[in-house]
């Protein structure tokens, strides 16, 4: 049957602007977002199955459905391969996202009008950890601890004193926007003394964890660890939650279905855990590189006369570089200019910026785990370094620097740390289905 003429246009639309959406991240842009990451092409291949078609309530082998043979052997497995990687005993996969697996958590436990508190905003915590965010949605108080300015972190004293008056029913570190791990060992005691419990949101930092890059919270103390599987964790998009305590476990999987999905987005799970054994093969080279190349970026900039934050503490410890762009015309404007050039930041509130600064905020946030992974190293971070100044400091149209943005970036076309696909038999994948 013929399209009708307007729809066949609406339909073309369609797909010209995902083939275009497409060349653009993968041929011409370099991509610093720090919550980002392309898959593998094993992954990729497993993505996109019969399995994003179906439903699977309820825990493996113990289904509400039938037919889940296989996705009930793939989950388990997958769970199994979380507990290796991250030495945690028990995981669940079945969050479809970083914010519904800290929803789940959070809770199981505590009630409305009970209190958490959270990492300093400023240190870095998530809006989901937030009043304005999944915990003031789940109607729990948000106590936020005192920050250190000196150290960029939580200030562990005062913390301690705040958690042992306010006696929370749990703590939540981590967060989207730091460069240095958060005291999670010097702020257990505290908690589990006032019979609280330790949440670590590990959504950025779950690649470098897996690779031994950054300090492993369910080692030190945490009780449980919720992650998103796309960030430096270069899976597909998706929620994780690990756990050290049995018992939050048992609540946490018993609820997670009903309370925050019915369908778990089964296609993710296959290519979920092929990046998984993929960690385990590359993943401490890809964590180091991405680290290396953090701290590597951040000098460049300094040496081109950017402002990097954090210079007293060596800027960086994870994959993160946060710029305060205030001299070059502040978040807004600076983000603008090098989308436009093909380099894609975001504008990012700095420790010292009012909330209300949002629009425009002092900083740029930069995260180079994706060109890492594409294999990229210190030599790409100087240049990305010089063309940002070229942007931002020097002057030149963003259209001329744009060009040698797209070259760069045509010389790191293919993912690394990654298996070669052609050793498996997913050829026949689309074919089963069209
Ligand atoms: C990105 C992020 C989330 C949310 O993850 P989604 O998978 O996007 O829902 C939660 N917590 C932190 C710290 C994050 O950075």
């Amino acid at each position: 049957m013929d399209t009708p003429s307007g729809l066949e246009g609406v339909v073309e639309e369609v797909v010209r602007y995902t083939v275009m959406a497409n060349r653009f991240r993968f041929r011409e842009a370099i991509n610093l977002i720090a919550s980002e990451n392309v898959m593998s092409p094993l992954a990729l291949k497993l993505y996109v199955s019969d399995f994003m078609h179906r439903y699977a309530e309820g825990k493996p082998f113990k289904r509400y459905y039938q037919g889940t043979y296989y996705i009930d052997h793939l989950e388990s497995m997958t769970n199994e391969l979380f507990s290796r990687v991250f030495e945690a005993p028990y995981a669940d996969v079945r969050p479809v996202s970083g914010t519904i697996a800290n929803a789940s958590v959070f809770r199981v436990l505590a009630g409305p009008g009970e209190k958490a508190a959270i990492a300093p905003v400023q240190a870095g915590a998530h809006v989901s950890h937030t009043k304005f965010g999944t915990l003031g949605a789940l109607g729990i108080v948000q106590v936020e601890l005192p920050y250190d300015e000196e150290r960029m972190n939580v200030d562990v004293d005062g913390a301690v004193r705040v958690i042992e008056e306010v006696r929370p029913r749990f703590l939540v570190l981590g967060g989207s926007v730091y460069l240095f791990p958060h005291p999670v060992e010097e702020l257990s005691t505290a908690i589990k003394s006032v019979g609280g419990k330790l949440v670590y949101d590990a959504a950025h930092v779950l690649g470098l964890i897996a690779g031994g890059a950054w300090p492993n919270p369910l080692k030190r103390g945490a009780d449980v660890m919720t992650g998103s599987t796309h960030k430096t964790f270069p899976g597909p998009q998706g929620g994780v939650v690990l756990f050290n305590d049995r018992d939050v476990y048992k609540r946490v999987s018993k609820t997670i279905f009903p309370w925050f999905l019915s369908n778990h987005h089964l296609h993710r799970i296959p290519a979920t855990a092929v990046t998984l054994v993929e960690m385990m093969l590359y993943g401490r080279d890809y964590a180091s590189a991405i680290v290396g190349n953090a701290r590597s970026l951040a000098e460049s900039l300094a040496a081109e006369g950017f402002r990097v934050v954090g210079e007293h503490l060596g800027y960086t410890r994870s994959h993160q570089v946060l710029v305060d762009i205030r001299p070059q015309g502040g978040g807004a404007k600076a983000a603008k200019l090098l989308e436009e050039a093909g380099i894609i930041v975001n504008k990012n509130l700095l420790p010292w910026d009012p909330p209300s600064a949002v629009q425009d905020p002092s900083g740029i946030r930069i995260g180079v785990q994706e060109v890492t992974r594409l294999g990229m190293g210190r030599g790409e971070m100087e240049e990305i370094a010089g063309l940002m100044a070229r942007v931002l400091i020097k002057g030149e149209e963003p259209a001329s620097v744009r060009r040698r943005v797209a070259e760069l970036r045509s010389g790191f076309q293919r993912v690394h740390y990654a298996l070669d696909p052609g050793r498996y038999s997913v050829e026949t994948l689309l074919d089963l289905m069209t």
